[in-house]
């Protein structure tokens, strides 16, 4: 009796598959919390924080990775939903906590910790800046990676 090959005997198992796609998201994950290209993991996305001098500088990716040639923005407002979802998401949660905090722990008036909330939240939108760019970057790439095109 003639069996045909099945065609997971020439191919990966499942479970090596899951592996391999773990690995490769932690690989993606821990790239970008260092700020790096996510494909090599040397390079730097963005200038270095003794270059910096302006928020234009603070929050805008290099044009691409020296050593791989990985392009960090692939079009114009490519960034914008990581602005949105990532930073913008992790400073509204911050400024839930912090405000609750105020209102348990402080007698401020609503003013105060409203003031102090949105000075908070500020701080940390900008803050958080990079790494949603870094972390959208990331996924972006685990998700639908980019190859380069053949010259
Ligand atoms: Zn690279």
């Amino acid at each position: 009796m003639d069996s045909a090959p099945s065609p997971r005997n020439h191919s990966e198992s499942g479970m090596q598959v899951c592996v391999r796609i773990i690995f490769k998201g932690s690989r993606f994950l821990r790239n970008a919390t260092l700020l790096r290209c996510p494909v090599c993991g040397t390079q730097p996305l963005f200038v270095s924080l003794n270059r910096v001098k302006s928020l234009y500088d603070w929050s805008t990716p290099l044009d691409g990775c020296s050593k791989c040639g990985f392009p960090y923005d692939r079009e114009v407002g490519y960034f914008l939903f990581a602005v949105w979802s990532f930073s913008y998401l992790s400073s509204v949660l911050i400024g839930f906590a912090v405000y609750l905090a105020l209102s348990v722990f402080t007698g401020w008036g609503f003013n105060g910790k409203l003031s102090f909330t949105i000075g908070v939240m500020f701080f940390t939108g900008v803050l958080f800046l990079r790494h949603a760019k870094a972390y959208f970057i990331a996924l972006d790439h685990f998700l639908d990676p980019h190859e380069k095109s053949a010259p």
